[in-house]
C-alpha cells in the first residue's frame, strides 16, 4: 500500500568497500518501490555504523547529506552485529510500519524485498528470508552452518532453517521484540519467540560483494555458543541425564565386579580404573564448564548493561 513506511536496516562494520554499491542498489530498489506506489515516500535506508575503524561513518554522513533517503546511526563502539542490528531495529520501529534487516555485503538478494512486501500485504508480521542454496559458500562454511542449525534445534532453540538476519518485521512484531530485555542477543532465536503470523521467502544467497567476512571462525563459534546458551537450558538438563546414566552404568559395573570377585575370577583391573578416572574427570570438567556458561550469562544479565549506546544519529 502507498502509505506503508518501509525502513531497511543495515549494520555496517568496516564496510567501506561495499557501502557505495550497497547504497546505490538499495536506493534504486526503494525508489522503484516508491514510484510503483508500493511504499511511502517517507521510507528510508538506515545504516548502523557499528564502531567501524575505517571511514564507513563518514561515507554514511556523506550519503545522508546528498539524499534524505539515507539515514544513519552510529554506535559508540563496536558491539557486534546482533547489538548493532537491534539498535537499528529499535530506532526504525518508531518511524516505520515495516522494517527489513539485511547485511551490508549484498549477499542477501535485494530483489526478495518485493516478495517480502507482498507477504506483508497479506497480513504476515514476520517474513523470514531463507536461502534456497548455499552454492557460493565455502565447503567449510556450508557444513559448519548445517551442523550448527542441527545442533541448535536438537538443543532446544527454535530457529528457521537457512535463515540469517534477512527478514521483514512489522511495527508490532518489533514492539514485541523490544519487550525482550536480555543482554545476550541471538535475534534468530528470539524473533520466532515473538510470535504472530510468520512465513518465509526464498532467495539465492550471493557471494560477498567486496571486502572480507567480518565473521571469522572465532566469532562464529562465539555466536553459536551464545545462541544455544542464551535461549535453551537443555545442555544443563542433558548433564543431569548423563550423570544419571553414568551412575546407573557404574552400579551395573559394581555388581558385575562383585559377582566376578565372588566367583574368584578377579583380574587386576588397572586399565579400567585409570580409564574411568579420566573419563569421569573429563565429564565433571565439561559439566562445570556448561554450568559456568550459564552462570556467566546470569552475571551479565543481572548487570543490566546497555545493549548499545548511540553516539550520533542522522534521521
Ligand atoms: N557486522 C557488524 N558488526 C560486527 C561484525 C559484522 O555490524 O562486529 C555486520 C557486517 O558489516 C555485515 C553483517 O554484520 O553487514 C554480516 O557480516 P559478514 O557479512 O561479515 O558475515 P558473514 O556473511 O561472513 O557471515
Ligand atoms: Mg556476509
Amino acid at each position: 500500500m502507498k502509505d506503508t513506511i518501509l525502513y531497511v536496516v543495515v549494520p555496517c562494520y568496516n564496510e567501506k568497500e561495499v557501502l557505495g554499491e550497497t547504497s546505490f542498489r538499495l536506493k534504486e530498489k526503494l525508489v522503484s518501490l516508491i514510484d510503483a506506489g508500493k511504499i511511502s515516500s517517507q521510507s528510508r535506508i538506515l545504516f548502523v555504523n557499528d564502531g567501524s575503524k575505517d571511514n564507513t561513518w563518514d561515507m554514511i554522513k556523506e550519503l545522508h547529506k546528498d539524499d534524505v533517503v539515507f539515514s544513519g546511526i552510529s554506535l559508540s563502539r563496536n558491539r557486534g552485529q546482533q547489538n548493532a542490528l537491534l539498535a537499528g531495529l529499535m530506532t526504525a520501529k518508531d518511524c516505520a510500519d515495516a522494517v527489513i534487516s539485511m547485511d551490508a555485503d549484498l549477499q542477501d538478494d535485494i530483489n526478495a524485498i518485493d516478495a517480502m512486501l507482498e507477504k506483508y500485504e497479506e497480513g504476515f508480521d514476520i517474513v523470514y528470508g531463507v536461502r534456497s542454496s548455499r552454492k557460493t559458500d565455502t565447503f567449510f562454511k556450508k557444513n559448519t552452518a548445517l551442523a550448527f542449525y542441527r545442533m541448535m534445534n536438537f538443543l532446544g532453540t527454535e530457529t528457521v532453517y537457512n535463515h540469517a538476519e534477512y527478514r521483514l518485521m512489522t511495527k508490532r512484531a518489533l514492539e514485541g521484540l523490544s519487550e525482550f530485555k536480555e543482554v545476550n542477543l541471538f535475534l534468530r532465536g528470539m524473533v520466532p519467540m515473538v510470535g504472530y503470523k510468520s512465513t518465509t521467502v526464498e532467495y539465492e544467497r550471493a557471494e560477498r560483494f567486496a571486502g572480507e567476512s567480518k565473521y571469522p571462525l572465532k566469532k562464529m563459534l562465539a555466536l553459536s555458543v551464545d545462541g544455544i546458551t542464551s535461549l535453551s537450558i537443555k545442555p544443563i538438563k542433558f548433564i543431569t541425564t548423563l550423570g544419571f546414566v553414568i551412575a546407573l552404568v557404574s552400579l551395573v559395573a559394581l555388581i558385575y565386579t562383585l559377582v566376578k570377585y565372588m566367583m574368584g575370577q578377579t583380574i587386576i583391573g588397572w586399565s579400567s580404573i585409570v580409564i574411568s578416572v579420566w573419563f569421569l574427570g573429563g565429564l565433571q570438567l565439561l559439566s562445570i564448564g556448561v554450568i559456568g556458561e550459564y552462570i556467566g550469562k546470569i552475571y551479565k544479565e543481572t548487570k543490566h548493561r546497555p545493549r548499545y549506546i548511540i553516539s550520533e544519529s542522522l534521521l
